[in-house]
């Protein structure tokens, strides 16, 4: 029986060698065994008929029951459609198709009955269902007949089928039927479970063989419910099995510098130079990294705080460890403006100990460059901030220890790689990110990288009120900039500009700065985009952070990581246009200082729901945790940034990253559990998931390093 479950898929009836190949190609079938993994995408519920009436827009797959009573071809070109009319004794409804006309034309005819399946959408107060099935049945005579409901189908499963499987005629109902033959092959035979029997019984999970039993047929939604339960788990427990198992093992044992000492350079910045005292959260980041660092392996650690929880000065004091130690370290950041303005930050903190910073970026040209480059060389820079123009350029450094990278997001994996080439030994690496990427994502993604979280802001700090404005509401927003900047406060006004290459949008914001200076002729007004030239756009970046304009109309260049503590008020433009990450950036921008600040989201009447759910989420947190999640959960599990910029593309058949966080963090604690036992292979009982395990390990892309 093992034989049939490992046979090649194309000996089973109705297969062949050409399907076969269709099916290893577009759904990695090989063997018959894999057939049964072959789960329904979803199931439709045929035991029940619905009534006209009772239709409603929420509704998904529906059944109706009903006599055609007019079918006709409408529209011209392209908009050609077949349009037939279903009635029951409730009403009626059209069904329509827009393409393969001539097919469903000889399908429905008039003045037949047929049982119908579709998802029904209103249109101008009446369903329609496009695209149908439609099945021919017998007339019903009685209006309610009773008997006739015992013929329905009950659960039918849906398959996923592509177009290459459509073309060879593997549609739903055919794989519906390969897979049962599958089944009856196996007739009495069991699929074998590799989970060991104690932990089927801890974990509470459907045997193997019942769980596909069930998923391929299934006697109830509660059965099936069973069956995608026992198959997530498998997922998501062998993905962190092997984590556990092997990543963690091999990769976080790699040789580092060891930064034995914290010396003079610390101990006076932190004696004489800190503005303020660290929160706990800061304090306990900066003992984690010193623990990495001080251990002679790698560093690789995400440290992961919300937009203002201060992981600026974490990233500087444990520069300045690596100073102590005799190496140079670098701060990588993702534009020009931010740059500049952590440049002149670390300049204000750290000259006055006699720490030399150097700045580069595309702007540093001439002889300002060659004696940046000559000082990294040397060693007389010791810390050097910059774009990527840092790793993309022949830039050498002298002993370069430690590498903070800010604002991960903007910088991929492949720039990241760059940095090892610029040191003997891999440099420490710090990776900090205000886009918090779910704790559960996070471990997965990044598999050794270690997570710290800065997960407290720092006192005195007012959450930012958030306010979604329309149209009506402009007076109120005219009052607001009003008493704000006559408090001596600043104001960001942001537009979309989402490809610098939109002349339309560029034209957008030209034409919202002039009317701001229409409507403020008392304020000075600045305006920023990233199409002007570097040395213009540092310049009202500038005059901004001086306090010398009331009010910057900007692109989102300003979006990331940019620090002026007395802004408080960020008006977004048409606000549904961004992502929640994008938003949350954004409203960061604001409310760095102790003050009450504002973020008001202006959008106009007609919102998606999509957009209209991302504004309600922003106007209800402020906490980036909770948005990172909502914001999966609205996008779903194939469109994670995070898995993207990573590098990796999970593909998860059956769990949900967002939706099966906690099963995946048990998993989690399960593998390590398991694997605190080194010799936890050898045991009998433990054999056959050992055996899994290589197996899936084998079968997987390796996981990539983060950096
Ligand atoms: P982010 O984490 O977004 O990069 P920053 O490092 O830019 O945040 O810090 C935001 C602001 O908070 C800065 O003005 C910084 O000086 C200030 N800050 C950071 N840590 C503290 C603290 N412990 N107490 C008071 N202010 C702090
Ligand atoms: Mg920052």
């Amino acid at each position: 029986m093992y034989s049939l479950l490992t046979q090649d898929v194309k000996y089973l009836p109705g297969v062949g060698p050409h399907r076969a190949m269709i099916l290893r190609t577009e759904l990695d079938v090989r063997t018959i065994g894999d057939l049964f993994y072959q789960l329904p995408v979803r199931y439709v519920d045929r035991s029940r008929v619905h009534k006209v009436r009772e239709l409603s827009d929420d509704m998904q797959y529906v059944q109706l029951r009903g006599k055609i009573v007019s079918v006709e071809e409408r529209g011209v070109g392209r908009k050609r459609r077949l349009e037939a009319i279903l009635a029951d004794e409730t009403g009626g409804v059209y069904l329509t198709w827009f393409a393969g006309l001539k097919y469903a034309a000889k399908k429905v005819k008039l003045g037949k009955t047929y049982l119908v399946l579709g998802k029904p959408m209103r249109f101008n107060g009446v369903f329609s269902l496009s695209h149908p099935e439609v099945d021919e049945v017998s007339p019903v005579p009685g209006s309610t007949g009773g008997e006739s409901e015992a013929a329905l189908p009950g659960l039918v499963p849906v398959y996923r089928v592509t177009d290459s499987m459509k073309r060879v005629g593997l549609n739903s109902k055919v794989m519906e039927k390969l897979v049962a033959t599958a089944w009856e092959k196996l007739g009495d035979g069991t699929v074998p479970d590799w989970m060991p029997a104690h932990l089927l019984l801890s974990e509470k999970l459907a045997g193997l063989d019942r769980a596909l039993r069930e998923a391929n047929h299934p006697s109830s939604l509660e059965g099936t419910r069973l069956a995608i339960e026992r198959l997530k788990f498998d997922e998501l427990f062998l993905l962190q099995l092997d984590i556990v198992y092997y990543a963690k093992r091999q990769n976080s044992k790699r040789k580092g510098y060891r930064f034995g000492k914290i010396g003079s350079y610390f101990m006076d910045f932190y004696e004489k130079q800190l503005p303020f005292s660290l929160t706990e959260a800061q304090k306990r980041v900066i003992r984690e990294i010193r623990r990495d660092v001080g251990s002679g392996f790698q560093m690789n650690r995400l440290l992961q705080g919300d937009v203002g929880s201060g992981k600026t000065i974490v990233a500087v004091l444990t520069m300045l460890i690596a100073l102590d130690n005799g190496f140079q370290a670098a701060l990588m950041v993702p534009t020009e403006i931010l740059a500049e303005q952590h440049y002149g930050e670390l300049c204000r903190l750290l000259e006055p100990i006699g720490v030399k910073v150097g700045l580069l970026t595309g702007v540093v040209k001439g002889r300002a460059r060659q004696e940046v480059l000559e000082g990294l060389s040397s060693g007389s820079v010791q810390i050097i901030v910059g774009t990527h123009a840092l790793v993309e350029e022949p830039v050498e450094f002298h002993r370069l220890g430690f590498a903070v990278i800010d604002e991960q997001h903007r910088f991929g994996v492949r720039q990241r790689a760059k940095l090892w080439g610029k040191s003997v030994e891999p440099p420490h690496v710090l990776v900090m990110t205000a886009t918090p990427i779910p704790r559960t994502l996070a471990m997965t993604v990044y598999g050794d990288l270690e997570v710290s979280v800065i997960d407290e802001l720092p006192p005195g700090r007012k959450p930012v009120r958030t306010l979604h404005f329309g149209s009506g509401e402009r007076d109120e927003l005219v009052r607001l900039i009003e008493r704000e900047a006559g408090e001596g406060r600043q104001i960001y006004v942001v537009y979309p500009l989402i490809q610098s290459s939109e002349r339309s949008e560029l034209k957008n914001l030209e034409d919202g700065y002039e009317r701001v200076r229409t409507q403020f002729p008392h304020m000075s007004v600045g305006m920023l985009h990233g199409q002007m030239k570097p040395m213009d756009k540092a310049e009202v970046m500038t005059r901004f952070a001086c306090g010398g304009l009331d009010i910057l109309v900007a692109t989102t260049v300003i979006e990331v990581g940019v620090n002026v503590p007395n802004a408080s008020v960020m008006i977004i433009q048409d606000a549904d246009r961004f992502g929640l990450a994008q938003l949350h950036q954004l409203r960061g921008r604001v409310g760095r200082g102790a003050d009450e600040s504002y973020c008001v989201l202006l959008t106009g009447t007609e919102l998606g729901e999509t957009s209209r759910r991302r504004i309600e989420i922003m106007c209800s947190t402020t906490d980036g945790f909770v948005l990172a999640e909502e914001d999966l959960k609205l996008r779903g599990p194939g469109d994670i940034e995070g898995t993207q910029q990573s590098g990796l593309v999970f593909k998860f058949r059956y769990a949900n990253i967002m939706r099966d966080s906690a099963l995946m963090q048990h998993c989690r604690a399960l593998a390590e559990d398991i694997c605190k036992n080194d010799g936890w292979g050898d045991e009998p009982r433990m054999r056959s998931l050992k055996v899994r395990l290589e197996e899936y390990h084998k079968g997987k892309e390796t996981f990539v390093n983060i950096s």
